[in-house]
């Protein structure tokens, strides 16, 4: 573990790097973040809280949703099913790519990019639109132990006016029978979905859930320990968009990140991490997060590798 004054020093030694980067603007109210906003929180299996910067301040999760949503489609589906759509590899190409569809079967290649995750949230059970975002909710409220969560519902309603890339593809995936519903409702789950609230915080718990194989800290199983052995690996493998190899040469633990600046991580068996600063790289991982979560692998000798 380490302390909460060494994590401080992390921040304040990597705090310039982020004015490299720049904050996504294509989603609007994205583009408000301040770049110079920077967190992270670490809990371990003692419960024992290392925190510090801009840890508790709200941003939207984005694709960090996708392998929480993951975890639910899998438990309303089963495994077998999610992956007779949906491909396990990852694509080399930025998360929003459209090209690969038309050339894979049309089978999106893993449920990390937008084209899988939007075929994952069509897979959500429920009676109606709202229910079956509610049950995202309260799934990601269970597994963070923060019933407060909720949505930015501007961010929302600006991803949902803008974005046609995704609407796109999620009609062609709905052409070649990957979706089977309706594709504005599974639209509609997609984009609130990635407008769910977290901080920094909520993303350790989370983490440490994982880390836990699908335990929360109050002993409750809540997927079975195969399917959080599942969602790690594609962690590993496609959580950082098109920087996932790197990443597992640099960092060498689980992680998923967000165009809002969020990244979640874990020591697998030991800790739960979350990082929180806006500005982005070109692939669209945090660049604070990155290299706090670089050093901080260095010091714990935490690679899995
Ligand atoms: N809502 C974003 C989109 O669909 C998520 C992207 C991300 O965080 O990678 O573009």
């Amino acid at each position: 573990m380490i302390d909460s004054d060494i994590l401080y020093q992390l921040i304040l030694a990597n705090k310039d790097k982020c004015k490299g980067g720049k904050v996504a603007d294509y989603i609007p109210g994205l583009k408000n973040a301040n770049k110079e906003n920077f967190g992270v929180c670490l809990i371990d299996n003692n419960n024992k809280v290392s925190c510090a910067g801009d840890y508790e301040k709200k941003f939207t999760i984005q694709s960090i949703s996708k392998p929480l949503i993951l975890m639910l489609a899998i438990l309303d589906n089963g495994e077998d099913y999610i992956f007779s759509k949906i491909g396990m590899e990852p694509t080399g190409d930025p998360f929003n790519s459209i090209k690969k569809l038309e050339t894979s079967l049309s089978k999106p290649f893993n449920p990390m990019i937008n084209a899988g995750a939007i075929a994952v949230s069509s897979m959500i059970k429920g009676s109606t639109s709202e229910n079956k975002f509610n049950r995202v909710l309260d799934f990601i409220k269970k597994i963070s132990e923060n019933p407060n969560l909720d949505y930015d519902e501007d961010i929302y309603m600006g991803e949902k006016i803008t974005g046609n890339k995704n609407r796109a593809m999620a009609y062609f995936m709905k052409n070649d029978g990957i979706i089977e519903g309706d594709v504005e409702e599974a639209l509609d789950i997609y984009f609130k979905q990635c407008s769910i609230r977290v901080s920094a915080f909520d993303l350790a718990k989370i983490g440490l859930f994982l880390a836990n194989n699908g335990v929360t800290s109050y002993g409750e199983r809540v997927i079975t320990e195969h399917t959080a052995k599942l969602i790690k690996s594609l962690m590993v493998t496609c959580g950082m968009y098109d920087g996932s190899g790197e990443f597992a040469v640099r960092v060498g633990i689980p992680a998923k990140s967000g165009v809002g600046g969020g990244i979640l991580s874990l020591v697998p068996g030991k800790m739960g991490i979350g990082v929180y600063g806006p500005a982005l790289d070109s692939k669209g991982n945090s660049i604070g997060g990155y290299a706090l979560l670089e050093e901080m692998s260095k010091i714990l000798s935490c690679s899995i590798f």
